[in-house]
């Protein structure tokens, strides 16, 4: 059945578009509410402007009244969004037993994981009160839907990450990475738990490494330079989530 992905990337990319806004307006400080804005002639956005992924092809990348180019933020954020939330409906439905709850649950938890990576990519900074709140989530959702063993592993996990990240913040004296990182790893352990925790964590350092040095040769960093690290982890928790089992058995299997 192709026609409830289709609708899950629709309703993702619409939530995707309401990110955007997140994303744009919460570091700022400013409301989340009111009418869509052209960020360069402020001329309010409408309807056929707001259509997620569409609109922008149609109007070229440009606003329709000053023509200045409309950042591909939106578009791709949409997007990936929308394929984001069919991997959670794919996820969910999966197994056998469909579980609207957990659904739910996951749709929240990536769509605060896509502005974390977005808001640090663009602004080198983490809405730490964004992953507070998502943390307070997971810990009702492992709480009621776990056994009491799986809950207290769930939450053990997220202090021991919690504390991985603050050793390095200790021994780096906060240059590299900062307290955002520290939640951040909260967060995943939360929501994976001790095994798939440390492997988004892993996998997080490998890519944020191999993109480093791919960074320092292309020439477009000096060693030494920081490079945002949220998104790697949550390109780590992202790849953990799905692929966790086999990645692992395959590791094993290597032995
Ligand atoms: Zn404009």
């Amino acid at each position: 059945m192709v026609l409830p992905y289709l609708i899950f990337f629709i309703l993702g990319s619409a939530v995707g578009s309401f990110l955007n806004v997140v994303i744009d307006r919460v570091p700022a400080g400013l409301t989340i509410l009111g009418r869509s804005y052209c960020d360069r002639c402020r001329r309010a956005l409408s309807v056929f402007d707001l259509v997620p992924i569409l609109s922008f092809f149609i109007l070229g990348g440009r606003c329709r009244k000053c023509k200045k180019p409309i950042s591909r933020q939106y578009p791709t954020i949409e997007g990936l969004t929308g394929l984001i939330f069919v991997a959670a409906f794919w996820k969910a439905a999966s197994g056998g037993n469909f579980n609207l709850i957990y659904l739910i649950f996951i749709l929240f938890i990536f769509s605060i994981m896509i502005i974390v990576s977005a808001v640090d990519f663009k602004f080198s900074l983490i809405p730490t009160s964004l992953v507070f709140a998502a943390s307070f989530v997971a810990l009702f959702f492992d709480y009621f839907f776990k056994t009491s063993p799986e809950f207290a592993g769930f939450v053990i996990a997220a202090f021991l990450l919690a504390a991985f990240f603050g050793l390095i913040v200790f021994l780096t004296k906060g240059k590299g990475m900062g307290e955002g990182d520290i939640i951040l790893a909260f967060l995943i352990g939360m929501v994976l738990g001790i095994r798939d925790g440390t492997l988004a964590v892993f996998l997080a350092f490998l890519i944020g490494a191999t993109m480093a040095i791919f960074l320092i040769l292309a020439g477009r960093k000096r060693f030494g330079q920081t490079i945002p690290f949220a998104p790697f982890l949550v390109l780590g928790f992202f790849i953990s989530l799905f692929f966790a089992t086999p990645i692992i058995n395959y590791y094993f299997r290597l032995f």
